[in-house]
């Protein structure tokens, strides 16, 4: 069985007052509500990460992440945290090639696979961001698209390291725009990334990984969307921020 995953990406939203006090929200209505068996993953900006950290403490269900890392070692590289700072903190995941990172910070295909290797050189579980923009899903190439971004990005990986792996379907026209892909949209599209992992890895490699659904993912659709045989969970932006949206996201599974 595959984990069944909801993960708030914060984007840069929350001062430090906002950010211990949407997390000490989240931290008591998830001890107070029955949560079923869903993982929780709280992805705040680097600045938070070791106060969030500390606040949810031991709590069931809770997990950090990183929005990045970087695809180095260590160095001079300005700026930059790497994958195992992030471990060291007890960060447990690392969302990967989201798509405002590929957009603002032109980060390739080729970079984000060296990303990948060192979050998982260090433990880290990628959560690797896909999903095409709106011109190629009106030219009815999404799939395509989607196959190559995760072949150039991950398919040097082994089997081993594969499956360590979470998977993010975003379409970039549903990001913030309020628009989301319909459950039918996010279904075709999450049977295809399987298939094509079942390709290069085996059918049952493929039925291990947890492939999310992020676009204007809310409370209202949230429990549509989680219908779907292929959509494992969620990675939430705008109604992560909101600690009651968020906690009805979780509860839609
Ligand atoms: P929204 O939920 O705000 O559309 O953002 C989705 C997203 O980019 C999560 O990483």
């Amino acid at each position: 069985m595959r984990d069944k995953i909801v993960a708030g990406n914060w984007k840069m939203n929350g001062t430090l007052e906002e950010g211990q006090k949407l997390t000490s929200e989240i931290v008591n209505m998830i001890k107070d509500e029955r949560v079923n068996d869903v993982k929780v993953v709280l992805s705040p900006p680097f600045i938070h990460l070791a106060g969030v950290k500390k606040l949810i403490g031991d709590v069931n269900h809770l997990f950090v992440a990183g929005q990045n890392c970087s695809d180095k070692d260590s160095g001079a590289f300005t700026g930059e945290t790497s994958a195992k700072m992030l471990a060291s903190f007890g960060i447990q995941y690392v969302i990967i090639g989201h798509s405002e990172r590929r957009e603002y910070f032109n980060e390739t295909n080729l970079q984000l696979s060296e990303k990948v290797k060192q979050a998982l050189a260090n433990g880290l579980i990628p959560i690797f961001c896909c999903g095409e923009p709106l011109d190629i899903r009106e030219e009815n190439t999404h799939e395509d698209y989607v196959k190559s971004q995760l072949t150039e990005s991950l398919f040097d990986l082994e089997a081993e390291d594969f499956k360590k792996l979470v998977i993010a379907y975003e379409p970039i026209w549903a990001i913030g725009t309020g628009k989301t892909a319909s459950s039918d949209q996010a279904q075709e599209m999450h049977a295809a990334i399987r298939d094509h992992i079942a390709h290069k890895y085996g059918q049952e490699l493929a039925d291990d990984i947890s492939i999310l659904y992020g676009g204007s993912c809310k409370p209202d659709n949230a429990k549509e969307l989680f219908a779907k045989s292929d959509v494992d969970g969620g990675l939430i932006g705008g109604a992560s921020l909101k600690s009651r949206d968020f906690m009805d996201i979780i509860k839609s599974f």
